[in-house]
């Protein structure tokens, strides 16, 4: 067995990250500046998404990405019911209401099921990409267009992903991405939303610095004046300089995080295919994931202890693990204040007691990886049935 425990993530952070930290704090400007700047510059060139604003968190990019489409009370907005809390408290705080979805086999937002959900109140779509396999968006998008709804992508897993060939935060009005630590790239706390509407960027950046007038962060600057203008009450979802410090250098790393990722669920798909108890992932033709997760499915029929202890059992062996996500529909404020039921979503209901989401991140080696494997194949022999 592993001598120490392997946590369910941690951030790779770099030498030249460090460096773009301390240059910061030498260079007397800290907040957002020149180096929020470049990165946003940098990241939309990656994305290829006509903008991109820094923001403190994905949670930031969803909520001011709706208030940009003027969402609020009266409106419904649909999205999946396993996902972050953050994907849906976004559609309250707006005073709009919060529709929830069921998912299909791929864990991600079922098309069939948003459909249904349609109501003349239901002014947009919030799919989540989870674990960085993009959604069926052709037919998320087709949805949409017949039903005059906005799209817009919690794309937390999915930076650097794919969708036929496009990457994702190009395809709809808006993505969110997160930049939290133990998601595909962090700048420790951060986010970044893409759009190609001029429009909403230019609305969005306001909004995201209490209102003011464009370019506020210069007011302090020899090109800055004193004089400035609310437009509207926004908020203070801005990034600092030294979050996009990380981020610049991050982002250039991301490729290869994201490869070593891809090697990584390989190697577990490899081996954990083999045991009768466990569904690995699956993947398809038309996307290509950020394997942000590798979220195993417990074949419960083929095992005597459900998943609660499997994930103790992996922590008995020195394996971190997690579950993702604890369907919104399950959660007091979601039952109590919206009404969801259980029997309203039997994909999410089944997938829920079955998935693990086992250790993946560049900075593992490939003996952490083999160390997960020995400990699934331990965990599954000591308990079959
Ligand atoms: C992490 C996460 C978020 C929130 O990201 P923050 O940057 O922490 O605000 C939103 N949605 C999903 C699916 C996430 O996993």
């Amino acid at each position: 067995m592993r001598e120490t425990f392997l946590p369910f993530g941690l951030p790779l952070i770099g030498q030249e990250e460090i460096d773009e930290v301390v240059d910061t704090l030498k260079s007397g400007w800290i907040t957002t500046g020149p180096k929020t700047q470049r990165f946003e510059e940098k990241f939309k060139n990656y994305i290829g998404s006509a903008h991109a604003l820094a923001v403190n968190s994905c949670t930031a990019g969803l909520h001011l990405a709706l208030a940009a489409l003027g969402v609020g009370a009266g409106d419904e907005v649909i999205t999946s019911t396993l996902t972050f809390c953050a994907t849906a408290n976004v559609i309250v705080h707006l005073g709009a209401t919060p529709v929830l979805a069921d998912i299909g086999d791929d864990l991600n937002i079922d098309p069939d099921e948003v459909k249904r959900r349609i109501t003349p109140k239901t002014r947009g779509v919030i799919p989540v990409h989870i674990g960085g396999r993009p959604c069926k968006m052709d037919a998320l998008l087709t949805i949409a267009r017949e039903n005059n709804l906005f799209v817009v992508e919690d794309a937390a897993h999915a930076v650097g992903a794919r969708y036929k060939g496009r990457r994702i935060g190009t395809l709809s009005e808006a993505a969110a991405f997160s930049f939290y630590p133990i998601k595909n790239m962090t700048t420790a706390e951060g986010g970044m939303v893409t759009t190609n509407r001029e429009d909403l960027a230019e609305k969005m950046r306001v909004l995201s610095l209490h209102g003011i007038s464009k370019d506020a962060w210069k007011r302090y600057t020899d090109k800055g004046s004193w004089y400035y203008e609310v437009l509207e009450a926004g908020y203070k979802y801005n990034m600092t300089d030294l979050q996009a410090s990380l981020g610049i250098h991050q982002l250039d790393k991301l490729e290869d995080f994201i490869k070593t990722r891809k090697r990584y669920a390989d190697i577990f798909t490899r081996a954990l295919k083999e045991l009768e108890a466990i569904e690995v992932p699956s993947e398809d033709e038309l996307t290509y994931s950020a394997w942000h997760l590798y979220a195993i499915k417990l074949n419960l029929n083929r095992l005597t202890i459900d998943r609660e202890r499997f994930i103790e059992e992996l922590r008995a062996e020195n394996i971190g693990s997690s579950v993702h996500f604890i369907p919104l529909h399950r959660h007091p404020y979601y039952r109590q204040r919206w009404g969801f039921r259980a029997e309203d979503f039997p994909v999410a209901e089944e997938a829920y007691k079955r998935i693990v989401s086992l250790p993946l991140y560049p900075r593992m080696t490939e003996g952490d990886v083999e160390d997960v494997i020995a400990a699934v194949q331990r965990v599954v022999g000591k308990h079959s049935t």
